[in-house]
């Protein structure tokens, strides 16, 4: 595995004090790799699991050539004569193969997923016929294409061929798939473990009585949200006062434990505490600037085999850090396929100044107008501390480094939660 200083040297123009956004992706894709270890897991626990081999499909779905409607199934040859009167000689219901021979000028009454009796290409679907009083069903004329309304074997999976691919997280579509196939046990990448923590002698625990200078805890709440949405096994290990020795432990302890390491504060520039310094100490790590708003700090390396996101302290950029650089970084060290973010393009009700040469994050919420356009406006007060805004947020609306001021009316990119907050 590649240390700080190799990474460092593969990328152009590396500058810890002065990293764009789209540096910090790269440098963390080096940096991470995926855990080696899988397990066997049933369909149901595999919702959120990251697939760890490609998934062969063992049969056919459908397994027959069968009838998407309710009606009379027919061979399609015969609609070259414009209407037809057909003679129903029997019916197919769904589960039960109608055997018998079908000639021209008969149909067979036939149910929603039954297979297609032999010979028979076309279904017309119920209301379409007429049944006449000797009890023949009349097909109009110009309604029918020969295939129609026919499912083809194999067209949703082919037996042999892969349905599922390795590194794809398994969401509810993907577990009735491979539940579709009749397979029980699904292999999977172990689960991702992550530790987490809380620095600063300011910075108060559930229970404890507030005092002045001290804030509540809330960074390893949101960090245990964003975790656990993202299907880790999170780690917690609370708030670790300002003292070498205390987070000697903390660091080694998580290190010990899990795959990854999310602290939160002390890693801003002017910071007098010794959460950096120990990070120096344990491990390999890379203290960075980078060109965006909020966020800024943040430190980066490994500390034994885990990977240490040292993320700032503000409520609010730690999220934003979280979602735009540790979530990739963590997905791909859950074995998943990671592609580029998919924003939305929204108008912006109001104007927002931005400099170019820094990627800015804002909150916001998107709704959708009377007309069916997107429109979105930032939730009040963007201060880096303020989660207020971040709850009444929907997305996230992310100002490129080359982007200037946005004015009313203009398209902005959002990253919606979605999910993931
Ligand atoms: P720092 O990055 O340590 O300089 O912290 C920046 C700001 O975030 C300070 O106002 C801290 O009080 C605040 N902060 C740091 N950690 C937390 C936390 N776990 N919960 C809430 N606020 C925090
Ligand atoms: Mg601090």
């Amino acid at each position: 595995m590649s240390t700080i200083a190799e990474i460092a040297a593969q990328l152009q123009g590396y500058d810890p004090q002065a990293l764009s956004a789209e540096d910090v992706g790269e440098f963390l894709a080096r940096l991470v790799a995926p855990v080696d270890e899988t397990e066997s897991v049933g369909v149901f626990d595999a919702l959120g699991r990251v697939l760890a081999e490609d998934l062969v499909s063992p049969i056919s779905v459908p397994p027959h050539d069968n009838s998407a409607m309710d009606g009379f199934a027919l061979a399609g040859a015969q609609l070259v004569r414009g209407a037809l009167q057909l003679e129903v000689v029997g019916t197919a219901l769904a589960g039960k193969a109608w055997q018998g021979e079908v000639r021209s000028g008969q149909c067979v009454k036939i149910m929603t997923g039954a297979i297609m009796p032999a010979g028979l290409d076309t279904v017309v679907p119920q209301e379409f016929t007429k049944t006449l009083a000797d009890g023949r069903v009349e097909v109009p004329a110009g309604l029918l294409q020969p295939g129609d309304n026919r499912r083809h074997k194999g067209e949703d999976l082919m037996e042999g061929r892969p349905a599922l691919h390795a590194g794809e997280r398994l969401g509810p579509a993907a577990c009735g798939l491979i539940a579709s196939l009749g397979i029980a046990q699904v292999p999977v990448r172990r689960r991702l473990r992550v530790a987490y923590f809380s620095t600063g002698d300011e910075i108060l625990s559930l229970g404890e009585p507030p005092r002045e200078g001290a804030v509540y805890d809330s960074n390893r709440y949101t960090v245990h949200g964003l975790l656990t949405r993202l299907g880790c096994e999170v780690i917690d290990l609370g708030v670790v006062r300002d003292e070498p020795a205390k987070l000697e432990q903390a660091f080694r302890d998580a290190a010990a434990r899990a795959d990854a390491i999310i602290t939160s504060g002390g890693v801003s520039v002017g910071e007098a505490d010794f959460t950096k310094a120990m990070m120096k100490k344990l491990g390999d790590v890379a203290f960075w600037r980078i060109a965006m708003r909020p966020g800024r700090p943040m430190a980066v390396g490994k500390i034994g085999e885990s990977v240490l996101f040292g993320l700032p302290g503000n409520p609010v950029a730690v999220m934003v850090t979280f979602l735009a650089f540790v979530r990739p970084a963590l997905l791909r060290m859950m074995g998943a396929r990671v592609t580029a973010p998919v924003y939305l393009k929204a108008k912006s009700v109001e104007a927002m100044r931005k400099k170019p040469g820094r990627t800015e994050y804002q909150r916001g919420t998107v709704v959708r107008t009377e007309d069916g356009a997107l429109e979105v406006r930032t939730t009040g007060n963007q201060g880096s501390g303020v989660l207020s805004s971040m709850v009444q947020a929907n997305g996230l609306i992310v100002l490129h480094h080359d982007q200037g001021n946005v004015a009313p009316g203009e398209l902005v990119d959002v990253m919606m939660f979605d999910g993931a907050v």
